[in-house]
């Protein structure tokens, strides 16, 4: 087993301010009056602040043109916050229980506008802001700005290339083990172990989907027997120093069927062409169009159930997908899975995937373990 690599250089105050900085002016370009940020991924890369429990009580930063950022935290948790890398760049306020947190927050917003507010901003905070404050409106902060988290900087890149590594790591030590006669479970559990063992403080999931488990694309692992002659699909991930990772392979417990080796075969070759056809420039539904093609023309068309991809950073699934309709085009510095399947009910699945950066030339792989399908006892 060996151990990956050092740990990456910390966020600076300077980074989070920047960051925030930009993602203000980013939504006065996008006509929003301000920007609700309440906890969760959004928080987290703004500001480094991760409350320790997500409850009830509001918590939110309010970015906004000409106005230094203010976090609102309730006040049993201001020293919490006051302690995030990025609180020196912003001011923090507090509400305390018993009074009302909304009329605190009203005093932060305009009157009347529009803003953004993160996706998943609690219901009743939202309410709770649209009763004080009935001039305003609100968008979902990834339809208004869906490329906020998209570009990633040297530091981030170098987190997600630490998260690819130690899921390499994890899938060259998982096909060494016995996998025919366990349960799936007993396999996720070693999934998870490993990508602990290799450096994730966060395991997000561990799909293992034997047989015609692996048919169903979010099967995560249940009870079944792997038996011989099945294809597994093995696709996890979670997250490293804060940063994502997720990779699948499809392997085969022993000899493979003729019909899994094809259906394989046409996986992996439309794996490869849609990462050979990144560059910056092109549009993401490209990249979902080049995979496609490959399995359409090979006759599994209808057996390629979803999307191409998903970009990836603090955490696994963000914005830009790789889907038809999406025509952002690619920047050097994203960072997103490429990952096309074939499903056929009630019998097998194959699904390939690896995460991609752009670079100023095409594309770079964050995943290098062998796409050739593995034969696990
Ligand atoms: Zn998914
Ligand atoms: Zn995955
Ligand atoms: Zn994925």
């Amino acid at each position: 087993m060996t151990a990956t690599t050092q740990p990456p250089v910390p966020f600076t105050r300077e980074d989070y301010g920047a960051r925030m900085a930009s993602v203000t002016e980013e939504a006065r370009r996008a006509g929003l009056d301000g920007i609700i940020v309440t906890p969760g991924p959004d928080l987290v890369w703004l500001t480094g602040y991760s409350p320790t429990a997500i409850t009830e009580r509001l918590t939110m930063l309010v970015l906004r043109p000409q106005q230094r950022p203010t976090l609102l935290v309730p006040a049993l948790e201001r020293p919490d916050a006051e302690g995030a890398e990025g609180a020196a760049s912003l001011e923090v306020r507090d509400w305390a229980d018993g009074s009302d947190p909304y009329q605190v927050a009203r005093d932060l917003l305009n009157r009347e506008g529009r803003f953004g507010v993160s996706d998943s901003a609690w219901a009743m905070h939202l309410l709770g802001l649209q009763h004080v404050l009935p001039r305003t409106s609100y968008r979902a902060i990834t339809q208004a700005l869906p490329m906020m988290r998209a570009i990633k900087d040297e530091n981030e890149l170098a987190r997600l290339a630490l998260a690819g590594t130690a899921a390499d790591a994890t899938y060259r030590e998982i096909i060494q083990l016995r996998f025919e006669g366990r349960r799936e479970t007993e396999v996720a559990a070693d999934l998870a172990r490993l990508l602990r063992e290799f450096g994730h403080e966060q395991v997000d999931f561990t799909v293992v989907g034997s047989g015609p488990n692996g048919a169903n694309p979010h099967h995560e692992a249940d009870l079944r027997v792997i038996q011989h002659g099945d294809a597994v699909v093995l696709d996890f991930g979670g997250l490293m120093h804060g940063y994502g990772s997720d990779t699948t392979r499809t392997v085969c417990v022993g000899e493979p069927s003729e019909e899994v080796r094809k259906v394989h075969d046409i996986v992996r070759q439309a794996q490869q062409a849609a990462f050979e056809a990144v560059r910056p420039g092109v549009a993401c539904q490209e990249i979902d169009r080049v995979a496609r093609a490959v399995i359409e023309e090979a006759g599994y068309g209808q057996q390629f159930i979803h999307r191409t991809g998903h970009g990836i950073g603090v955490t696994t699934h963000e914005p830009p997908y790789m889907v038809e309709g999406e025509e952002q085009p690619l920047q050097p510095g994203m960072c997103f899975s490429i990952e096309p399947g074939i499903y056929l009910a009630g019998r097998f699945g194959v699904r390939i995937e690896d995460i991609v950066t752009v670079t100023e030339s095409g594309g770079e792989r964050l995943n290098n373990t062998d796409h050739g399908l593995a034969i696990v006892r």
